[in-house]
C-alpha cells in the first residue's frame, strides 16, 4: 500500500477547527488560542461554551453541507470534540483538510458494539456481553449475562440510554424503555475501582499518554478523578497503559483518545469504552501535567512533535454538577467560589453555560498540591464548602 504524502506541519497563526461547541471544544479553544493559533467552532447553538470564545463561530448543526463547507474554508485542520458528530461529516471535510481522529476512527467509537468487536481484535479483555438488535438476539440471552445492563450501542453518554436489568423476565420492558433500538447487553461486574488512559497519538504513529487516573463515578456521571503515583496498583496502570496504546495503535489513531477501564475485585482489568478526544477524566492535566490534553489535541491535529507530559504535581478533580447550584431543593444559589479560591492550590474551570440544570456538568475544579494527602485534604475541604459528598 502507498503512503500518503505527509502533510506540512501547521503553525500557529493558522486556523484551527473543533465539531462541536460544548466544554471540551472551549477547553481545545483556549489550548489553541494560548499557542497563537485562530479558532472556528461550529455548533448550532447561539450561546455554545467554544463558539462563545471562538474567533469564529459557524451556527449550523453537523450534517450542514454549506456549515462543513463554511468550516473547511476557513481552517487548515479540523478535529472533533463530540462522537456522536456523523463520521460521513469528517470524511467530507476530510476531502479538503487533514481532520483528526478519522471518520472510522470516530464511526467505532459511537457504536458500543462495534467498539467492544475492535478491543477483541486488540486483544483486550472486554466485559462479557451480547448484541441485541432482534427479539431473536433478546430471547437467547443466557442467565450468565444476568444481572446485567443494557445499554443502547448508540448516543449513550453520562449513564443515559442504560438500564439495569436484575432477571430475564425484565429484559423485554428494559429494551421497550429503550425504544427497541439496538443494544449491548454487559454483565453487571463486580468492581473494585475504575480508572482510564488518555493517549496521544501523532500522525507519524508516535504515542505518548497521561498518565492512570482513578476515576469515581456517581449515579453513571465522572464525580471524581485522582491521579498520582500509586493511585492504581503498578500492574494494573501498566496494563491499562499498554491497552490503551494498542487500541490507539489498531485504529491508526491520530489524535487524543481516552480508554476508560473497570478494575474488578479479583484484580482482573477490562476496558470499558472509548472516547475519540479528550476526555473529562484528563481535566486534571490543566493544572497537574506540563502538558494539557487539550494542547496534545492541538499538537496531534498541526502535526507539531509531541513530548510526552510529565506530571508535576499530585492532582484531583472534582466535577462541578449543576445541583451544586441549588439549595434545599429548588432555591437558586452561587456556590462560593471565594471560599473555594482562598484554599491553596484550588484551580477553578466554568464552562460558561448559561443555565445550570442538575446532572449538568457546569464546571470542574483541579487541586494541586505537592503531596497526595495535601491534595486530597484539600479536596475534601473543597466538597465541604461546595456541598459535594466526600470520596
Ligand atoms: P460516559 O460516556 O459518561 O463515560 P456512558 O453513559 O457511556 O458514560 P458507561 O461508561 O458505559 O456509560 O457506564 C457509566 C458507569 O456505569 C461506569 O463508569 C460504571 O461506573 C457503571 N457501569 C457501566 N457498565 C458496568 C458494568 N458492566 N458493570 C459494572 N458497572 C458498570
Ligand atoms: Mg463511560
Amino acid at each position: 500500500m502507498s503512503q500518503a504524502p505527509a502533510s506540512p506541519v501547521i503553525l500557529p497563526g493558522a486556523t484551527l477547527g473543533v465539531l462541536g461547541g460544548g466544554q471540551l471544544g472551549r477547553m481545545f479553544v483556549h489550548a489553541a488560542q494560548a499557542m497563537g493559533y485562530f479558532t472556528a467552532v461550529l455548533d448550532k447553538d447561539e450561546t455554545s461554551p467554544a463558539g462563545r470564545v471562538s474567533h469564529h463561530h459557524i451556527r449550523t448543526g453537523y450534517e450542514d453541507p454549506l456549515g462543513l463547507s463554511a468550516l473547511a474554508q476557513a481552517c487548515a485542520a479540523v478535529t472533533t470534540e463530540f462522537e456522536n458528530v456523523p463520521a460521513a461529516s469528517l470524511d467530507q471535510l476530510a476531502r479538503h483538510l487533514p481532520v483528526s481522529p478519522a471518520g472510522s476512527a470516530v464511526a467505532i467509537a459511537q457504536d458500543r458494539a462495534a467498539e467492544k468487536a475492535h478491543f477483541v481484535r486488540c486483544g483486550v479483555p472486554v466485559a462479557p456481553h451480547a448484541v441485541i438488535e432482534t427479539p431473536e438476539q433478546l430471547a437467547a440471552v443466557g442467565a450468565e449475562l444476568l444481572p446485567g445492563i443494557l445499554k443502547t450501542a448508540r448516543m449513550g453518554y453520562d449513564g443515559k440510554g442504560q438500564v439495569r436489568v436484575k432477571m430475564a423476565e425484565e429484559l423485554a420492558s428494559a429494551w421497550e424503555q429503550l425504544g427497541r433500538v439496538a443494544c449491548v447487553l454487559e454483565k453487571m461486574l463486580p468492581l473494585a475501582h475504575e480508572c482510564s488512559v488518555i493517549v496521544a497519538r501523532g500522525r507519524d504513529g508516535q504515542i505518548v499518554n497521561l498518565p492512570v487516573q482513578r476515576n469515581l463515578h456517581r449515579d453513571g456521571i465522572l464525580a471524581v478523578t485522582e491521579v498520582f503515583e500509586g493511585n492504581v496498583p503498578e500492574v494494573q496502570a501498566q496494563q491499562a497503559l499498554a491497552a490503551a496504546k494498542s487500541v490507539a495503535k489498531g485504529l491508526q489513531y491520530v489524535g487524543v483518545l481516552c480508554v476508560e477501564f473497570f478494575v474488578l475485585q479479583n484484580g482482573e482489568l477490562v476496558v470499558n469504552e472509548i472516547a475519540p478526544r479528550p476526555h473529562n477524566s484528563g481535566h486534571y492535566s490543566q493544572n497537574g501535567c506540563d502538558v494539557s490534553q487539550f494542547e496534545l489535541q492541538v499538537r496531534c491535529m498541526t502535526g507539531l512533535p509531541l513530548v510526552q507530559p510529565r506530571l508535576h504535581s499530585p492532582s484531583i478533580m472534582l466535577n462541578l454538577l449543576g445541583d451544586l447550584w441549588f439549595q434545599d431543593g429548588d432555591t437558586a444559589r452561587t456556590p462560593a467560589w471565594d471560599q473555594v479560591l482562598a484554599l491553596p492550590g484550588c484551580h477553578l474551570h466554568l464552562y460558561g453555560k448559561v443555565d445550570a440544570k442538575r446532572a449538568r456538568k457546569m464546571g470542574h475544579l483541579n487541586v494541586t498540591a505537592a503531596t497526595p494527602e495535601q491534595a486530597r485534604a484539600t479536596a475534601l475541604q473543597a466538597a465541604a464548602i461546595l456541598g459535594i459528598a466526600p470520596f
